[in-house]
């Protein structure tokens, strides 16, 4: 049986939300070897055996702390991913993910394919969006060791209870970088993170300051989303980069998409066309939004998000 391996994406001693869902794609191949860089498996083996994890691989170099140092972090991938045997190595397609699955694939001169939305063992093949979203790529696989990054929530994360086994795998690596991160400061620091979540109340142009902001923060706390911005909301000063959803901003597939006040430019759609259900409200009717989305409210967004909040609440 083929292995698939996972890099174990964490962040303060937890593991990234959608690297349940990676997990479930690599099922799809064979085994699946998770790769934990911060020294911490033992207490992620429970919760990763739910998903299918049967070895879970605590990869240590002394002297190396992997989450400043990059190359090293790239490199024990590499290494890891020979040491066991695998065959394609996967993880989540967040900024880490990619940068340290490139480092990787660099390491084992492997192809790289990142953000993809389909992975297909049996077939050999990848799918990725193109062109804004406009054309899904399809790249074959051909021999060798691949390495995929998957787009966040792209696939669901089932359940599939197995004993996970915790195996420490130290590591030779030259104590070196050509890079350390010094210090990391947290943009939106208290917000959900926007590519984890399952749900996303975004708010355009017309939302008209940072304060009317906090009307999608009421609702979203009842949803348990995350708050987005288009654009023109970004542009206008109204929230930080960091909420900005589309082409030049986040890229986002959550399972429920609200957009208030939102148009539906080919740009924003580029960063959330491949949400599961779309719910656009605007106050025009002939709004291009309403042909793109699932469920659509014609209605001023200052009337129509707090009933909905009130009706959440209840
Ligand atoms: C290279 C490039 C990259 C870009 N990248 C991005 C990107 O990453 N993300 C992004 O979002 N955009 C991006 N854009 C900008 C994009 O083209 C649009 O200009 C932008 O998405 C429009 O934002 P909007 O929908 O909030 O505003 P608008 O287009 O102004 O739409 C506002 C909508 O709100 C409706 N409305 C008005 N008042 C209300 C109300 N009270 N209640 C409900 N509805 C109301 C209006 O009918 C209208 O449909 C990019 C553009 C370029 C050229």
């Amino acid at each position: 049986m083929s292995k698939i391996g996972v890099f174990i994406e964490t962040a303060d001693q937890a593991i990234k939300k959608s690297v349940a869902g990676v997990i479930s794609a690599a099922l799809q191949g064979g085994e699946v070897v998770g790769f934990v860089l911060d020294g911490f498996a033992e207490s992620y083996r429970e919760s990763l055996g739910e998903y299918g994890v049967t070895e879970l691989v605590n990869l240590t170099a002394a002297n190396i702390d992997f989450s400043k140092q990059p190359e090293a972090a790239g490199r024990a991938l590499a290494q890891g991913t020979n040491a066991f045997g695998i065959s394609s190595l996967l993880g989540v397609s967040s900024p880490i993910g990619n940068d340290l699955l490139a480092r990787a694939a660099m390491e084992l001169k492997s192809t790289l394919t990142l953000d993809c939305l389909e992975v297909n063992f049996q077939e050999n093949y990848v799918k990725k969006s193109h062109f804004s979203g406009k054309a899904i790529a399809t790249f074959e696989m051909g021999t060798g060791t691949h390495v995929i990054g998957i787009r966040p929530n792209s696939f669901d994360a089932v359940r599939n209870p197995v004993d996970c086994q915790v195996i420490d795998h130290g590591l030779d690596l030259p104590s070196e970088d050509a890079i350390e991160i010094i210090s990391v400061d947290k943009a939106g620091t208290g917000q959900k993170e926007l590519t984890e979540a399952s749900v996303i109340i975004t708010g355009g142009r017309p939302m008209g300051s940072k304060e009317n902001f906090k009307l999608l923060d009421e609702c979203a706390k009842t949803l348990d989303a995350a708050v987005g911005a288009s654009r023109a909301a970004v542009d206008s000063g109204y929230a930080p980069h960091s909420m900005q959803v589309g082409q030049t901003g986040k890229i986002v597939s959550p399972k429920l998409y609200i957009g208030c006040g939102l148009s539906g430019s080919v740009q924003h759609f580029a960063g959330m066309k491949t949400s599961e259900v779309i719910v656009a409200i605007n106050t025009d009717k002939d709004a291009p939004i309403f042909t793109k989305s699932d469920y659509g409210i014609i209605g001023d967004l200052f009337e129509v998000v707090p009933a909905l909040t009130k009706a959440l609440k209840e």
